[in-house]
């Protein structure tokens, strides 16, 4: 299992938000508050892989991203992975906990193509766009586990530590985040918004008719 990230490198969203995107001009209506600047999610996402590609050099990991909100995330991480002789291998795996409104309906369904075959002896990197309650995460961890992977470490853009139900520490992490809705960099709400180029907090008045 790889070194965990260092939390010292972890940034904080609080101090990712920049002018730059704010200005009336490019913000998204819908969106009360830019917390990660597209340039802050650029620089922190190349950090965070050249480290991963360090700490699995050697190896060829199959990087396993979850549809959909990891996609934009994983794209940007994966290519920031210095290339090396062992490359990597990407597959994606579905998780559904949320519906079309902004609480966790508890249950976490998963589906994928990935068999136990693909899966076995392989060093697995899940890729998540945030963990919340860690339900989803964790259910993805040990499925992976249960299938013969030779290790599993979580890698996540997102993380709301105040919101666990079940203990969930990623491995990578690139932002902690409060206890808010955010969307952005393939984030969505109710399939809305994932093309932002930024994280931002949705404005509640855009969820609260649907929850
Ligand atoms: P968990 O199982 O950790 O509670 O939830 C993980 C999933 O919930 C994420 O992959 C994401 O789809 C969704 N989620 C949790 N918090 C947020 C949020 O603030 N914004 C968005 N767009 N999705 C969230």
């Amino acid at each position: 299992r790889p070194a965990p990230c260092i939390r010292s490198v972890t940034g904080s969203a609080a101090a990712h938000s920049g002018a730059m995107v704010t200005s009336s001009s490019t913000l998204h209506r819908d969106i009360d508050e830019v917390l990660l600047t597209q340039e802050a999610l650029a620089a922190r996402v190349a950090q965070l892989g050249r480290q991963i590609a360090a700490d699995y050099a050697g190896r060829r990991p199959l990087v396993v991203g979850t549809l959909k909100g990891a996609v934009v995330f994983m794209a940007d991480l994966v290519r920031a992975m210095e290339p090396t002789p062992e490359g990597l291998q990407l597959e994606f795996v579905r998780a559904s906990s949320y519906g079309a409104g902004t609480v966790s309906s508890g249950k976490v369904a998963l589906s994928g193509t990935l068999a136990a075959a693909d899966v076995e002896g392989r060093h697995v990197l899940l890729v998540e766009d945030i963990v919340d309650s860690g339900r989803t995460a964790v259910a993805l961890l040990e499925h992976f586990k249960a299938m013969g992977a030779a290790s599993v470490a979580l890698v996540s853009l997102l993380s709301k530590p105040s919101r666990r139900t079940v203990p969930c520490e990623p491995d990578y992490l690139c932002f902690e985040v409060e206890d808010k809705f955010v969307v952005g960099y393939g984030l969505d709400f109710d399939e809305q918004y994932r093309s932002l180029p930024y994280v931002g907090v949705l404005r509640p008045e855009c969820y609260s008719s649907v929850d």
